[in-house]
């Protein structure tokens, strides 16, 4: 048993809700065709749909929404944020986006032609959305133990460099203008990255003259885990941590509504003075002047001060530790989970929860659904709804590897008391696992299906 870790704050402003009665979820499940996009968050208990935008603020950052400068240029806020950015990251030029994915469509507006290739461990759905928007190839290369769900290698989100030696031979660096590392690994779920791992990427590629660029979005909880588990670093403050990840790197994109613990927000980071002076044109078209790109000055200031705090060990320590926390509670009755769980979330895999629910009829889904039923708990499937597709020669269906269910914890927002109630319905949903049924499409839309998709059980 892991010792418990208090919450590092106390409470001064609170936000009711309110667990319906299990006829009223059955009632609002059915409306909302069995999607638990469609139900109402006043409806949601315990609400781990996504730790993206869902942070609690501090009453520093709330604070400084009262000194938000709503000048179009030039605002105070931008110099706030601007300063966090050199501090931390170190870069020479940064701009401010609405979303990570506006930094990411500047980015690769500004520097991918048709016909290229973005190499990385893993491209998060957006990165490779937008790579591909562009006319490039988003191309994923991790190592192998991060594709195995029982495998507890400390680093999973590593990228696998003899891979990416091989297949820049294969293409030829000329058609690859930057490669990425998306740390934590978010789609190889919340997985860290090794300093040894970011150095040895680099070295391939300075050999070629490719940038590396770093989807930053989880990097303060990358940082704990380097600090947690590689040689060498566990007397190093998590600032120190920070700027050796990114002085391998060329630049970044960043979403604050991770670990700037903000609500919305993010930014794009540089070092190359024509890139920036490129990027600047496309953010003015996009997203707005320079320096609030898409934002309120209120907004520049939340993240400017949510970045320092999410390089605080305090912070760190109890977010990390509520997730391994929830894990293990788990794991000790015996509850299937992606191990070792990552930086923001815990798994669980729907195939060995309900073996007796084929693919075809959805166990994710049925999960998410028996989740919801529950206990009033609204996580997310990643799985067959999310990935399965249709081979449209044969007409037979591809269902992805793994079928999970993700249970994001959103930070600073709920306490032990909550997870352990979420541990208990998991556990009690478990020991009747026989009972859960399968599900089918009553509307299945032809992309991002699991957005607008219905259901019913078999
Ligand atoms: C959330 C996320 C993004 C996109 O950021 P948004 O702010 O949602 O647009 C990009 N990469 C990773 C790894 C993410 O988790």
């Amino acid at each position: 048993m892991t010792r418990l870790i208090p919450e590092p704050y106390r409470i001064k402003v609170v936000e009711p809700i309110r667990l319906t009665t299990r006829a009223e979820r059955e009632a609002i499940l059915a409306a909302a065709g069995y999607n638990v996009f469609f139900i109402k968050s006043e409806d949601v208990y315990i609400d781990l749909l996504t730790d993206s935008g869902t942070a609690a603020m501090s009453d520093a950052q709330w604070a400084g929404l009262m000194v938000g400068d709503e000048a179009y240029a030039s605002c105070r806020n931008y110099y706030s944020l601007k300063e966090a950015v050199e501090r931390i990251f170190g870069f020479r030029y940064f701009m401010p986006t609405h979303q990570g994915r506006a930094a990411e469509k500047v980015l690769f507006a500004a520097m991918v032609k048709p016909g290229d290739y973005v190499p990385s461990n893993t491209h998060f759905d957006t990165t490779h959305a937008n790579i591909e928007a562009v006319g490039g190839h988003a191309v994923d290369l991790p190592i192998a133990e991060g594709l195995d769900p029982t495998n507890k290698h400390p680093f999973k989100g590593n990228m696998d460099v003899e891979k990416l030696r091989g297949f820049i031979r294969e293409v030829g660096a000329e058609k690859i203008p930057l490669a990425m590392l998306t740390i934590t690994n978010n789609s190889g779920g919340g997985q860290p990255v090794s300093l040894a791992n970011i150095r040895a990427v680099k070295e391939v590629l300075s050999q070629h003259g490719i940038p590396l660029f770093i989807d930053a979005c989880r990097y303060a909880e990358n940082v704990y885990f380097i600090r947690q588990r590689e040689a060498g670093y566990a007397d190093k403050t998590t600032l120190e941590i920070a700027r050796e990840i990114f002085s391998y790197a060329d630049g970044c994109t960043m979403s604050a509504k991770k670990d700037g613990l903000a609500n919305i927000g993010g930014f794009l980071a540089m070092n190359d003075e024509q890139l920036f002076q490129k990027a600047s044109q496309l953010l003015i078209l996009w997203e707005g002047f320079l320096t609030y790109g898409g934002l309120a000055g209120r907004d520049l200031e939340a993240i400017a001060r949510g970045l320092w705090e999410a390089l605080d060990e305090r912070y760190l320590q109890h977010r990390i530790g509520q997730v391994r926390y929830l894990a293990e509670r788990l794991l000790e009755q015996g509850v299937p989970i992606l191990e070792p769980p990552g930086g923001h979330a815990v798994y669980l895999d729907a195939r060995r929860f309900l073996p007796h629910i084929p693919q075809a009829q959805l166990p994710g889904q049925a999960l998410v659904v028996h989740l919801y039923l529950e206990g009033g708990i609204r996580a997310v499937e990643i799985g067959s709804v999310m990935f399965a597709r249709k081979d449209e020669a044969t007409g037979e269906w591809r269902y992805p590897q793994l079928e999970l269910v993700r249970l994001a914890i959103p930070r600073r927002v709920y306490t032990q008391t909550h997870l352990d109630y979420v541990a208990d319905v998991i556990i009690e949903l478990y020991r009747k696992r026989e009972q859960i049924r399968g599900m089918r499409y009553t509307y299945e839309p032809p992309f991002l299906r699991h957005f607008t998709a219905r259901f019913e059980f078999v």
